[in-house]
């Protein structure tokens, strides 16, 4: 059996025997480091666990129970993009408005005289590339929250042909 998928997340497979006890005790061990560091995987495990629990609950609440799930998981990362566009944010404004520079004071030099129109350049560049950098950031985690999203589609699909 797959373990890890092509990027090296735990696969749907390798989660559902984990969870049904399937694994044999090295792939358990390996399972278990990879969900110690990886929120995402532990979040889709997370998912499989609470959806097991729901195959004995009576039909008429998967549903809208299901759908709960999927509302919950979708706002833990949306909190997730909040909390990292505020950090980023804060960071640009403190930045570019010169606190850090004057957390470090250079004692040995006189006190610094406004920069020039030519020295400010390099720091808009500077700005420009981690303005990039962030977008990619999060570029990558619309990505990965869609994609469970689609998982969790996925699972409710897997559940009803179960039946
Ligand atoms: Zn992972």
């Amino acid at each position: 059996m797959e373990m890890f998928n092509n990027d090296g997340h735990l696969t749907e497979q390798a989660l559902q025997s984990l969870n049904t006890g399937h694994l044999d005790e090295l792939c358990r061990l390996e399972a278990a480091e990879h969900l110690s560091f990886c929120d995402e995987c532990l979040l889709r495990y997370t998912a499989i666990l609470e959806q097991g629990e729901l195959i004995t609950a009576p039909d008429t609440l998967k549903p809208k129970t299901l759908a709960e799930l999927r509302r919950r998981s979708l706002r833990l990362f949306s909190n997730r993009y909040a909390t990292a566009i505020a950090a980023a944010g804060l960071a640009l404004v403190l930045w570019s408005g010169g606190v850090f520079g004057a957390l470090i004071p250079d004692k040995t030099q006189p006190p610094p005289t406004p920069p020039s129109q030519q020295e400010q350049e390099p720091l808009f560049a500077e700005a420009d590339k981690l303005v990039k950098t962030m977008n990619d950031h999060l570029n990558e985690l619309l990505k990965l929250a869609h994609k469970t999203e689609q998982d969790n589609g996925n699972n409710q699909n897997n559940i009803y042909n179960r039946e």
